[in-house]
């Protein structure tokens, strides 16, 4: 869409807008106006009677609407809250005049960003009460009961997980670049066992070298591991003896007095067998993700992943069999080939199978999957609403309650991923990535490393997501944990 903004640069924000409510559209700025019969958005940033206004008009098949947004220049507090406010305008006086050009509204309203529970946290912080959180979101933010009733929820979860967390408590993620096979909607940049198999060792010589380096900068800067998380990838790719050999390396590097929990993915069930989870629960790995994704075989097929439904029942019955682990099962609304009753079966079965934890996504269509680039037939916004509709009705009655949530770019719909769970079993690393409540420190291929200093400076860091370029790299990724080091010296300072 061509974009004119006047008397302001308030660019994100109104791209953040027009990608939430016309997600196949692209901004463009052109000097020169519109043509006859163009679509076109206007938006202009204006003063008057101590207000600042921000109004948008917009030109959409044929059709000129025109809305409004506006604030009180005694609000402007300091420049931050000032740019903060003068943003949200934009974004709502945009946002206005979509809907009265005929968009459907989202179900998060003009609340745009991943994580829309940061700002349910903020208000509640503010001790500004739930009544008044609860109006912001409907009145200033437009966003619906149910999507507010889930995000205040989750708020809650988090504030609790937060008094649990000292200044010094950081969170560890090992990633494990390697998957048994691609599966069509994955944008992950994993490698498939069967291309390359021949990498798994120096990768995995690699990952310990890197692992020593992290536990050197953890002790250096006096940091507590509350929380380790293996992802990937497909973790239980590597073999039995893999996971040992890295568990006792752990062991023997980190202090794991302080960890409270260790999450292996074992997404897909033709990488679980009894002797990896025997190894994992004596390492003390609590909790294991088994990904269905969907319980319709048809529907696995359709996103190729090369396994059954009742694979995904024979792999959690060795987990129950191994004993003694939290369960999570992934899975996600809108794959190709679902519909509403199939997702309704879905969920039906796996609450039969009572796992402690069901993170229901919503498929995002990223660049780099097959489904985006074979434009597989798709659920629309409507039915992928429904599939959460039943989800978020179903759960509760089974005793599951939201603890987390988030949304992701060109997701179907404009929804989200929650993680549901049965009380006392929430995952502590969920929360702490999503909500940035403490640095997230990463090792492995693909791993991103994120220092979040209690001001809300971030720092960001990333390892390579190619096994080889990982490898090849690995001297100077260990070098690099000074960074560490260095940050948080900095924050005592
Ligand atoms: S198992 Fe997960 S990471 Fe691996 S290819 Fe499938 S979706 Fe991607």
């Amino acid at each position: 869409m061509k974009l004119y903004l006047i008397d302001h640069n308030f660019r994100y924000a109104v791209e953040q807008m027009l990608l939430t409510l016309f997600p196949e559209e692209r901004p463009e700025y052109p000097a020169e106006p519109a043509a006859e019969g163009e679509d076109y958005a206007r938006i202009v940033l204006s003063e008057r009677d101590g207000y600042r206004i921000a109004t948008s008009r917009m030109r959409r098949d044929g059709q000129i609407t025109a809305d409004y947004a506006s604030v009180p220049m005694s609000s402007f507090t300091d420049s931050l809250v000032k740019n903060s406010k003068l943003s949200q305008i934009v974004k709502l006086s945009f946002y206005r005049a979509a809907l009265a050009a005929g968009v459907k509204k989202p179900v998060w309203g003009a609340l745009t960003g991943v994580r829309p529970g940061k700002l349910m946290e903020k208000l509640l912080r503010e001790g500004k009460g739930v009544p008044e959180a609860l109006r912001v979101f409907r009145e200033e933010y437009d966003v619906t009961p149910e999507r507010t009733g889930l995000c205040l929820k989750t708020a809650y979860a988090t504030l609790r997980a937060a008094e649990t967390l000292g200044e010094k408590d950081v969170c560890l993620y090992v990633g494990i670049p390697f998957c048994p096979t691609r599966c069509g909607y994955c944008s992950f940049v994993s490698q498939s066992v069967e291309k390359s198999m021949a990498l798994i060792e120096p990768f995995f010589e690699a990952l310990l070298k890197e692992l020593h380096a992290e536990a050197e900068a953890i002790r250096a800067a006096g940091l507590n591991v509350v929380s380790l998380y293996m992802g990937g990838g497909t973790p239980t790719t590597l073999s039995a003896e893999q996971l040992d050999a890295f568990f006792t390396a752990l062991e023997a590097e980190i202090d794991c007095s302080h960890l409270r929990e260790i999450t292996v993915e074992a997404g897909r069930p033709d990488t679980i067998t009894l002797e990896k989870l025997r190894v994992l629960r004596a390492h003390n790995v609590g909790r294991i993700s088994v990904n269905p994704q969907t319980m319709s075989d048809r529907v696995l097929e359709c996103i190729g992943r090369r396994h059954t439904a009742e694979d995904i029942r024979s792999a959690l019955a060795l987990v129950r069999q191994a004993g003694g682990f939290t369960v999570n099962m992934d899975l996600i609304a809108g794959l190709p080939g679902d519909d509403v009753e199939t997702f309704k079966k879905t969920i039906d079965q796996v609450l039969t199978l009572a796992p402690e934890n069901i993170t229901v996504h919503t498929l995002s269509k990223k660049r780099g999957s097959s489904i985006s680039e074979a434009e597989a037939p798709l659920p629309d916004g409507v039915a992928v609403g429904q599939m959460l509709d039943y989800a978020a009705q179903e759960l509760p009655d089974f005793g599951y309650e939201p603890y987390y949530l988030y949304r992701q770019k060109f997701m179907s719909g404009g929804f989200e991923n929650v993680g549901w769970t049965k009380p006392g079993s929430e995952s502590l690393y969920n929360i702490c990535i999503m909500e940035e409540l403490c640095s997230i420190l990463a090792i492995g291929g693909g791993a991103s490393t994120k220092l979040v200093a209690s001001g809300g400076r971030i720092q960001r860091s990333f390892c390579p997501k190619y096994p080889k370029e990982y490898i090849e790299k690995i001297d100077e990724l260990c070098q690099k944990k000074q960074e560490i080091v260095d940050w948080y010296r900095e924050e005592e300072s």
